[in-house]
This record gives C-alpha cells, sequence and structure tokens, in this order.
C-alpha cells in the first residue's frame, strides 16, 4: 500500500508533466501554489468583452472561487445572445456557433467568468449541431442539477464557478466515459494552444 507522503510525491509528479490540453485530475490536489507554480511556462491570454476584461489561464483552477452577479450586472455585461443562453437557460439553433466544427487544439473557458471548462481533446463530433465533449477538464469544473422544463428531465451542466448555463449532459456519449456534454458556443470562449 503506498503511503500518503508518497501518493502526494505521485500527484505533484503528475501535475509537473501535464501539458496544456491533459485530462489529469487536478481537483486532486488541495495545494493551488503548487498547481500554479507547474503550470508557469504556459501564459495566460487576456481578451476583451463579454463580462468585461477576463484572463484565460488554463493554470486558473481555484475551483471553489465563486462569482456572483446580478441579474442586471449579468445583463450589462454580456451581450444579449450571452446573457439569454448563459444567465436565462437559453439555447442557441443548432449548427450556429462556429466551435461546433471546430478541430483545433486548445481550451474552452466559461464565457462569463474565464473557469476552464473542456479541452479540445475531449471534443467529438456528434452530430447533434452543437459543441459536445465526453468530460469536462476536471470534475470541478461543472455543475449538474437536475432539470425538468419544457416537458423534459434532462440534466442541466452550469459553470461550478458563476453558475452559468452551459447545456445539458447525456449518457448516449463515446467512450471512456459514455458521455455527451451538449453545450452552446455561445457560452464558451475558446483559447487555442500555441
Ligand atoms: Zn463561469
Amino acid at each position: 500500500m503506498f503511503t500518503h507522503t508518497f501518493s502526494i510525491a505521485m500527484v505533484a509528479l503528475s501535475i509537473g508533466l501535464s501539458s496544456l490540453n491533459s485530462c489529469s485530475q487536478p481537483s486532486q490536489v488541495s495545494a493551488g501554489e503548487s498547481t500554479a507554480s507547474a503550470h508557469a511556462a504556459i501564459s495566460p491570454t487576456t481578451a476583451p468583452g463579454q463580462g468585461g476584461t477576463l484572463t484565460f489561464d488554463p493554470a486558473d483552477t481555484a475551483w471553489t472561487a465563486k462569482v456572483e452577479k446580478s441579474e442586471d450586472d449579468w445583463r450589462k455585461l454580456l451581450p444579449a445572445d450571452v446573457f439569454e443562453i448563459t444567465r436565462q437557460e437559453g439555447t442557441e439553433p443548432a449548427y450556429s456557433s462556429p466551435l461546433y466544427e471546430l478541430k483545433d487544439k486548445g481550451m474552452f473557458y466559461c464565457v462569463c467568468c474565464a473557469n476552464p471548462l473542456f479541452t479540445s481533446k475531449t471534443k467529438f463530433h456528434s452530430g447533434t449541431g452543437w459543441p459536445s465533449f465526453w468530460q469536462p477538464y476536471a470534475s470541478k469544473s461543472v455543475a449538474v442539477k437536475l432539470d425538468q422544463s419544457h416537458g423534459m428531465v434532462r440534466e442541466e451542466v452550469e459553470c461550478a464557478r458563476c453558475g452559468a448555463h452551459l447545456g445539458h449532459v447525456f449518457d448516449d456519449g463515446p467512450e471512456p466515459t459514455g458521455l455527451r456534454y451538449c453545450m452552446d458556443g455561445l457560452a464558451l470562449h475558446f483559447v487555442a494552444s500555441k
């Protein structure tokens, strides 16, 4: 059996080896400091608009940090279509997002709060017309809750940091998870890896 100390060393090693698109599980790391230093070589990207100027940083894994704003504040910060999707549980038309066909490598962030949500490594062509992934970046990236609106029982996916509505998750996805995270492209901000 591994000792506690040895387990920590193994976690630190795996983080040190992880890359931008890694699907390792940073949620296992309690020390945010070590996570940040392990990703120090990756430059964060800053972009204007969409909730003010946000810094999109793949090392930003402060999973417990919450972003809370009033509905009025979000309405002022976000373009109308993004507000409708993310803050009012809207759904964009199928095939409307340029992210649906995107095959570039990189990270998909929450458009409202820059929380890292998905990597291109888990994106797949679902045929549905919405960007689809079989796994979030980390288990704590998103929150799932029951949605019984529109006469259906579905599992709604939210950003775990700011509560933005992102889409729904279904159990007809590909291996290895068998899950299909069906996302609204308007809720995502993509940054290509260099
Ligand atoms: Zn968010």
